[in-house]
């Protein structure tokens, strides 16, 4: 690998350190502002910048969040916002001993001549937004590209494998150069009725592409995390894949991919229930197999949905709700320590956060 000739080479591989430390993970609270929208809708709350604040605020003033959660992902609206108690909503995170991050990816546009597929836009500007979320206190960031798996038309393509990888490893130079942490977050959706096996040749497929970029872009890859999909059977496939199949297949995939200098891998639940992706994280973290990496979570939806059930909205809720997450981050630094058991409850636990064609 040609070396990496950033001025932020030490602090970059603390950080990324520091967030796949043992029994830590990420809360993804990057959601836009449509999406969160979706989020609020069946609670009946409305979507407006002042809920938001006090539904994040909630997240961050967890008490004691910070033994599980090492980072959290912000939406850039947030990283700026200040809560209703007065405190910038980076400190809420810091006095918990979490590390702020943000999404910096400006979502998907289509690749022109392909079924559907689609590259990830926010390059132009992005060494400039990222010096000024550095400022702000931001030490990492999240990049999500989308791809999906249809036989009939051979998606992923060779196009949209290459186009989303060389734009991940772009992001990924450009962050570093900046400071931040870069999460590649190539994510395979689970849309389809594809068969387990299926998805590992892709992901392989996919991931063995993005660490070929991230070595020609002179990327420090001891300053990076991966954030990928579990492999596993398509949402709507004939045969379901049990939770060990899920675990020795995404664990082989990431041993034949990811070089062992990433410090962390860190799932995306990617529609499973809150339940599901913790049995998923523990099952992968006690299965045979080189894992040279920590293997932990960076979830949005398997560590909100509870909690939103419980909000709903309400000043008086908020002590549930913050149980709620307690709850489900336990359960996940468990399981990254492998030693989650199952069944940590919750009030949505079981429920599906599955959404088709899924945008964040
Ligand atoms: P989910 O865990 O809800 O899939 O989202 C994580 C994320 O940050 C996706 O980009």
């Amino acid at each position: 690998m040609a070396s990496f000739t950033g001025t932020y080479k030490d602090e970059l591989i603390a950080t990324a350190n520091a967030i796949a430390a043992p029994g830590k993970g990420i809360l993804a609270a990057d959601e836009s502002t449509g999406t969160i929208g979706k989020r609020f809708a069946p609670i009946n709350v409305e979507n407006t910048q002042p809920n938001r604040v006090r539904y994040r605020e909630l997240l961050f003033k967890t008490k004691g969040l910070g033994q599980y959660i090492s980072g959290a992902i912000t939406y850039e609206e947030t990283l700026f916002d200040t809560a209703t108690c007065g405190t910038p909503m980076v400190d809420l995170l810091k006095k918990e001993g979490i590390i702020p991050g943000i999404k910096v990816d400006k979502g998907v546009q289509p690749l022109f001549g392909t079924n559907g597929e689609t590259v990830t836009q926010g390059i132009d500007d992005l060494g400039k937004r990222c010096a000024k979320y550095y400022a702000q206190g931001a030490r990492f960031a999240k990049w999500r590209a989308v791809l999906k798996i249809d036989a009939a038309t051979h998606c992923p393509t060779p196009l949209s494998i290459d186009q989303n990888a060389e734009t991940l490893a772009r992001y990924a130079a450009i962050c570093q150069a900046n400071g931040l942490v870069p999460i590649v977050e190539p994510e395979v959706l689970m849309d389809g009725p594809h068969s387990a096996e299926d998805a590992e040749k892709v992901c392989e497929k996919v991931l063995a592409a993005v660490y070929k970029k991230l070595s020609d872009h002179h990327v420090l890859l001891e300053g990076t995390l991966l954030k990928p999909n579990m492999v596993r059977s398509g949402e709507s496939a004939a045969t379901k894949c049990d939770m060990t199949e899920v675990a020795v297949r995404t664990v082989r995939c990431l041993s034949r991919t990811v070089p062992p200098a990433v410090p962390g891998i860190t799932f995306l639940s990617g529609g499973m229930s809150e339940e599901d992706a913790s049995l998923a994280l523990q099952a992968m973290n006690v299965c045979p197999g080189k894992k040279p990496w920590s293997l932990t979570f960076s979830y949005g939806r398997a560590l909100q949905q509870s909690v939103l059930k419980a909000w709903k909205g309400s000043d008086a809720n908020i002590a549930a709700a913050q149980k709620e997450l307690m709850i489900r981050s336990k359960a996940n630094s468990e399981a990254n320590l492998g030693t989650y058991k199952g069944g940590a409850g919750g009030a949505a636990a079981t429920a599906s956060t599955f959404v088709a064609n899924y945008s964040y």
